[in-house]
């Protein structure tokens, strides 16, 4: 049901609310405050924690002055104080709320706290009139132009018009009482009425199962949906040519999740397959296996990778391994519109048996004759959604998805858990662990004769240029970065800059040139962070290491070591915060995926890790994977009992969930369920 249902709200209005996703009643109702302000709890001045969000009593303390600082930016700034201290309090484009702001009088404060110039300032906070009408006030996320006192209105008026139709409660009762949770309906008004904590704490324990339970059965039933009948079995006899044509023995592992792929092609069902290994494991080659198999089925397959460079690799690789046995072809960004042309009238005359690009194949308009394998490399970049919507370019391929692991095995399997699992659990033979050092900058001298030391050896090495500050040109430090060092320190060398901001074209040659030995040193920013393979380089020497988080440092570091010589990584970093030095240690320390992928997230929290949403889950509402890990293993109990009996969720009496699992996956695009 629209918003505009709603009392007050009109088009301008729910304009504003598209803007925080809300679009319909419902998701109104599912619009959870952020926060709560309690108005018995609130901080004296002198105990604010910086940082911390908090709510402050105080009276204004002198009147508002008011600057225009430029065309249409406004400032208004105060002094409020209580007992116990004063607050700078600073307010943008506010000029109502700052005339309410008279001085001698009390307000309510409520905004996160920071310490300027050694004494504390609220920005834009909220302000509510001191009065004890309501001891709780729900604070919810907010867009310019729309008021908290105008959400919770609007949130009040949506839940007296659900209240009224759409009430059902999607949680089975049976599984509602096995786990001692409220009513939905109860839930709902209490998280955004609360009377008390109590209140808060029931409701979000419902609605925080109720998630994790809608989020667990649509990923258990699109695994069960996806158990489909095969369009494509597959005789798989040429993989052993292929085997045979490589230039070394696969390890057991890739033996074993190349046997596991194989025995999907042949069988009955489609196969959705995730081939998980450690940066350098050797992951290309098992899909190389299974590309060149469907070709000599006669049919045809797409590869996918996250990044231009990394498909015109991939693309690379391929046509190194197959020779003239397999039509491969390229498409990205950087091919030209003729060729273009050509590349989509051979696909749909079958004159091309495997198409590599980006992920933007999934846009491109491209027709395949018979699309009966797609392979994405990266996965951590592509979404549960992405590959939902792959599977229905054409008549339900096989899907692979490789990954290298930045995720704790604990959360891989509610992440992927749509998928069966292969895992690469060693690396090819003669691989040396790389050696890793965390130095200061005053090491810098050093570092540099070390790189030249080895370059004098032949090897190769990556410079990543320090990050930039937001706001920051990355083009120009990096740039003027690699002029310093091929100009000074590496006046000798020759020299190359890789960066984000650089057309396919002029990336491509340069990593050409790299990967050909022309450049000895690639200055680059994290652009080749992701898969790229020059088994010749050795040393990757990382600036201001501190500012990169572990699993791309493990990552960036993986671009080495693919040799048989000794590689180095050498972090450089000046931070002095324990977090950062504890991160750099875990480097130094060990060259284990799964062991760097847990660090990170002990070190980081829990919000930080999921807050790069790169693990493609659809976006949760109230409920945290990791705090509410437990919570998580009842929903997950209590998703497998209601699947067991309705694997894809078809039966009447699921109507409200199947609805509910529909609206998470399809958030953002994509269908979930059929
Ligand atoms: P990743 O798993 O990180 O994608 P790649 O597929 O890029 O790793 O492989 C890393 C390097 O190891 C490549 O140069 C590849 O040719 C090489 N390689 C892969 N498998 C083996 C093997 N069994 N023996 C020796 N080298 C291998
Ligand atoms: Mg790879």
């Amino acid at each position: 049901m629209n918003i505009q249902y709603v009392k007050g709200v009109g088009a301008s209005r729910a304009a504003l609310l598209k803007k925080l996703g809300i679009e319909t009643v419902e998701d109104a109702v599912r619009f959870y405050p952020r926060g709560y302000l309690d108005f018995a709890n609130c901080t004296p001045i002198r105990d604010l924690e910086p940082g911390e969000t908090q709510c402050v009593r105080a009276f204004v303390g002198c009147p508002v002055s008011k600057a225009r600082i430029r065309q249409g930016m406004t400032i208004f700034k105060t002094v409020v104080a209580d007992e116990t201290g004063t607050m700078h309090v600073t307010l943008f484009n506010n000029p109502y709320l700052a005339e309410r702001l008279q001085e001698g009088k009390t307000f309510l404060f409520y905004g996160k706290v920071a310490v300027v110039h050694g004494s504390f300032e609220m920005t834009a906070p909220l302000v509510e009139d001191d009065t004890d009408e309501a001891a709780f006030l729900p604070v919810y996320p907010l867009t310019a132009g729309l008021s908290n006192k105008q959400m919770q209105k609007i949130i009040r008026g949506a839940m007296s018009i659900w209240q009224e139709t759409a009430n059902e409660d999607l949680l089975p009762d049976e599984i509602r009482q096995q786990n001692g949770l409220c009513h939905s309906l109860f839930a709902l008004q209490r998280v955004h009425f609360p009377k008390s904590w109590e209140d808060i704490a029931i409701a979000r324990r419902r609605l925080i199962f109720e998630e994790l339970f809608v989020l667990q059965c649509g990923m258990a039933a699109l695994r069960n949906q996806e158990h489909i009948r095969s369009e494509f079995p597959m005789k798989t006899e040429a993989a052993a040519d292929f085997l045979e044509s490589l230039p070394f023995r696969l390890t057991g592992a890739q033996q074993r999740a190349v046997e596991d792929c194989l025995c999907d092609l042949r069988g009955e069902d489609v196969m959705n397959r995730l081939v998980q290994g450690d940066v350098g494991s050797g992951k290309t080659v098992v899909a190389a296996a299974l590309l060149f198999v469907a070709a000599k089925n006669g049919l045809q397959s797409a590869l996918m990778a996250p990044t231009e460079i990394l498909a015109r690799q991939h693309y690379e690789t391929l046509q190194k391994l197959f020779g003239d046995r397999v039509r491969v072809r390229l498409l990205t960004g950087g091919v030209g519109a003729a060729e273009k042309r050509e590349i989509r009238a051979k696909l749909k005359s079958g004159e091309i048996d495997v198409l590599v690009g980006t992920h933007a194949l999934l846009t491109e308009n491209v027709a395949f004759s018979s699309l009966a394998l797609v392979v994405t490399d990266e996965q951590h970049r592509f979404g549960v959604r992405q590959r939902a919507a792959l599977t229905q370019k054409g008549k339900a391929p096989h899907v692979l998805v490789m990954s290298a692991t930045p995720i704790p095995r604990t959360l891989s399997l509610i992440i992927y858990g749509d998928l069966d699992v292969s895992v690469i659990d060693e690396l090819p033979q003669g691989r040396k662990p790389i050696a890793t050092y965390s130095v200061d900058s005053g090491y810098h001298a050093r570092v540099y004769t070390f790189v030249k030391k080895l370059i004098d050896q032949g090897s190769q090495a990556y410079i990543v240029c320090p990050m930039v500050e937001e706001g920051e040109s990355e083009l120009l430090a990096a740039t003027a970065y690699a002029k310093t060092l091929s100009e000074q320190e590496f006046a000798a060398y020759r020299v190359g800059l890789l960066h984000g901001k650089m057309k396919p074209k002029e990336k491509t040659a340069v990593m050409e040139a790299f990967a050909a030995g022309e450049i000895q040193i690639l200055v680059a920013t994290t652009v080749i962070e992701v898969g790229v393979d020059v088994p010749n380089a050795a040393v990757m020497v990382i600036e201001n290491a501190e500012r990169f988080g572990l699993s791309q440092l493990h990552q960036l570091r993986g671009r080495v070591g693919r040799g048989e010589q000794q590689s180095y990584c050498i972090l450089i970093s000046d931070a002095e915060n324990d977090a950062a030095r504890e991160r750099l240690q875990v480097m130094t320390k060990t060259n284990d995926g799964f062991k760097i992928a847990d660090a990170d997230l002990r070190l980081r929290g829990p919000g930080d890790f999921f807050g790069s949403r790169q693990h493609g889950l659809p976006e949760l509402k109230i409920a945290d994977l990791l705090e509410d890990m437990e919570t998580l293993r009842q929903a997950k109990e209590a998703a497998a009992e209601v699947l067991r009996e309705d694997p894809i969720l078809t039966e009447e009496r699921h109507a409200p969930l199947r609805k509910a699992v529909q609206t998470l996956f399809s958030k953002n695009g994509g269908a979930a369920l059929n």
